[in-house]
């Protein structure tokens, strides 16, 4: 079973709640946060192994006559053509691997696919004792889309175990990547007007891709923004953690929330895996 835990936007502890459910319930823990993967800082793995992820891109050959018809086909205006001056170029963070500009070339080997590393998945363990799986995906610095490292991530989990996707921030492609793979999507909320904007926006997104859904209010603060949010659209909430200057004076010292707030974060799981229908030992 794989459980995605997303937020509208940037820090509202989606890392935290993530990794400290991990922790709690003994699940594996999937970094998708591939742009800005930290969870292994809560989680201290052991990487046993780190795969290259690459994808492939177009480029052409001698044979290439420059008449431009690959261009045109692009739906993602990731290639330009100059006939007059011979340039064949390619915008690589706009290409999206899809292959047609190779498909539609009327010259026969004028253009081949050659292959490029956007990043490595790393996996190991994070807990000695029960062998708890660990994957982050890492993109290289300069990639704009992680989603095909994503997809190579999602290809090898193991949908008999429990999985915890921590999916980037957002409501973007990587985040609907991680949804639509997820059984059951947890949002990870901040009671703040900026939060609740966000909050809708990737709620949205979950109720069009048609998943469950529960919500865990972080940085409670006693007011009743997200409580108002969870009556009207009927999601159900998981629990609270109390906004607490220690969670992130500890947060800063890399030390897991599970460890400081282990009542909640039990009790959040509990909650969780009743929603969810899912046994673990
Ligand atoms: S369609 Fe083929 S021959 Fe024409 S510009 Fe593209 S690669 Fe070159
Ligand atoms: S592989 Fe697809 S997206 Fe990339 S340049 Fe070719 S047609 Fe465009």
């Amino acid at each position: 079973m794989n459980i995605a835990i997303v937020s509208g936007k940037g820090g509202t502890g989606k890392t935290t709640l993530a990794t400290g459910l991990a922790y709690t319930i003994n699940a594996n823990y999937i970094d998708m946060d591939a742009g800005e993967p930290n969870g292994r800082h809560f989680l201290d793995p052991e990487i046993s192994k780190s795969i290259d992820c690459e994808v492939m891109i177009p480029e052409n050959t001698d044979k290439c006559t420059y008449c431009g018809i690959c261009a045109n086909k692009c739906q993602f205006s990731a290639l330009a053509v100059i006939e007059k001056t011979k340039k064949f170029m390619l915008f690589d963070d706009l290409c999206h691997h899809c292959g047609l500009c190779v498909e539609v070339c009327p010259v026969k080997d004028a253009i081949k696919e050659i292959s490029k590393s956007i990043g490595k998945i790393n996996s190991g363990i994070f807990n000695k004792q029960k062998n708890i799986n660990f994957v982050e995906g890492v993109l290289k610095i300069g990639e704009t889309s992680s989603v095909p490292l994503l997809e190579q991530i999602k290809s090898n989990l193991v949908k008999e175990q429990l999985n915890i996707l921590d999916s980037a921030p957002g409501s973007a492609c990587p985040v609907v990547s991680v949804i639509e793979a997820a059984d059951f999507v947890v949002l990870a909320g901040e009671p703040t007007p900026f939060g609740l904007n966000d909050l809708e926006i990737v709620f949205e997104l979950v109720k069009a891709m048609d998943k469950p859904v529960g919500l865990i209010i972080n940085k409670y603060m006693g007011n009743d923004l997200l409580h108002d949010f969870s009556k009207r659209e009927n999601v159900p909430i998981l629990g609270t953690i109390p906004f607490d200057r220690s969670i992130a004076e500890n947060y800063s010292k890399s030390i897991n929330i599970a460890e400081l707030q282990s009542k909640e974060l039990k009790h959040i799981s509990e909650n969780l895996l009743k929603l969810t229908g899912y046994h673990y030992e």
